[in-house]
Formats: C-alpha cells, sequence, structure tokens
C-alpha cells in the first residue's frame, strides 16, 4: 500500500505554499479560495515564459492540481526523457490561467494554456501515493498531448525534485516531436507574444 499521509491533507492545507509565494493584490493569478468541486481529472500545460521559459504541466487530483515545471517542455518522442521540477500543488482554478504576472512577482512572465485535457491514472493506482512513491504513469487525452507518460522521481526527497518526464512507446508516440513547433495557446489561439502584449485581450 502507498502511503496516505498527505491524501489526508485539504485542499486548503495543501495550497499553503502556493499562497505564501504569491501577493494576489499585485498578481492577476487566482488565490484559489473557492471551495473544489467533485473530484476530476483534467490536465493542463502553460508554456510560461518567467525568468527561463518551461511548461508547466498539472494534474488535477485531490481538490488541487499536482505540478511539475519542465523546462524543455513535454513530447511526444519516445525517446526523449525530460527533466520535470516537482513544484507546489496549484489551486484548481489555476487551469485556465493565461496571462500576464507583474515581473516584480513570483514567476513574473507570460502565460498560455498550450494545452489541455483529461487524463487518467495508469493502473487505478492512487494519484497523491503515486507521487509520494516516486511514480506516476498516466494517459493524456489532449489536444497535442495524447498517450501514455511516466514521470519517474530521479533525486533526493523534498524541495524542487527531479523528475523525468517520458513517453511511452504506443500509438500516440511520435519520433521527432518538436515541443516548441506547437507554440500557441489551445485557450486563444495567442502566442506568448501576443498574450504579451495584450494581457486581458481576449
Ligand atoms: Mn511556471
Amino acid at each position: 500500500m502507498a502511503k496516505r499521509t498527505r491524501s489526508t491533507t485539504s485542499p486548503a492545507a495543501r495550497l499553503e505554499p502556493y499562497r505564501a509565494k504569491r501577493d494576489f493584490t499585485v498578481t492577476s493569478e487566482p488565490a484559489g479560495t473557492a471551495p473544489p468541486p467533485p473530484d476530476g481529472h483534467r490536465f493542463v500545460v502553460q508554456r510560461h515564459r518567467a525568468s527561463h521559459l518551461h511548461y508547466d504541466l498539472r494534474l488535477e487530483a485531490a481538490g488541487v492540481l499536482l505540478s511539475w515545471a519542465v523546462p524543455k517542455g513535454p513530447t511526444l518522442d519516445p525517446d526523449v526523457k525530460r527533466l520535470a521540477v516537482h513544484v507546489e500543488d496549484h489551486p484548481l482554478d489555476y487551469f485556465d490561467f493565461e496571462g500576464v504576472i507583474p515581473a516584480t512577482e513570483y514567476g513574473g512572465g507570460d502565460v498560455v494554456v498550450w494545452d489541455w485535457g483529461t487524463w487518467e491514472i495508469a493502473d487505478d493506482a492512487d494519484p497523491i501515493g503515486a507521487v509520494e512513491t516516486g511514480s506516476i504513469h498516466f494517459d493524456l487525452h489532449g489536444e497535442k498531448l495524447r498517450g501514455r507518460f511516466a514521470l519517474v522521481r530521479r533525486g533526493p526527497i523534498g524541495q524542487r525534485e527531479q523528475w523525468i518526464l517520458i513517453h511511452k512507446h504506443d500509438d500516440a508516440s511520435v519520433a521527432g516531436w518538436q515541443t516548441e513547433d506547437h507554440p500557441r495557446s489551445v485557450k486563444s489561439g495567442r502566442t506568448n507574444d501576443e498574450v504579451a502584449s495584450a494581457p486581458s485581450a481576449r
């Protein structure tokens, strides 16, 4: 049995590290104070141009978005391993966040909703328990990302754990698939540059 210590922690408690890093009077990011709806299975990947470009992969589970920052982004190429840094859980209303985070704020930069859809964990595992054990296998049903992925912890347990993200060899894998060939938002069709120049336009 996987350890269940953190699965019993409330979404509000899990989101304390997220809130502690942000000033919600300055940033337009959600504070995550709305009560979470019944457990869903959405996923989102945001293309985030902060001090360094990265892609944020978020999986909905237990009333929060489990989150990894992937510097080079996810790929459908099954022969490519991508570093994925485990970061703090995000609130569910971050799911469709697209806009500009002020430069003075944590993560300052522009964000587009690069992909979204639903996800399913493999083998009926408990998502929180799988993350605690350092290995989570799942299928994505997005507009760009499809098929079976695995995230596996590769370094010490603690803050900003280093994990590896891979796409398994399956019907959805595509040799040579380049993340940066598909830059536009699935929410608005915009690029990061377009969001940066008109953050509130839709
Ligand atoms: Mn980010």
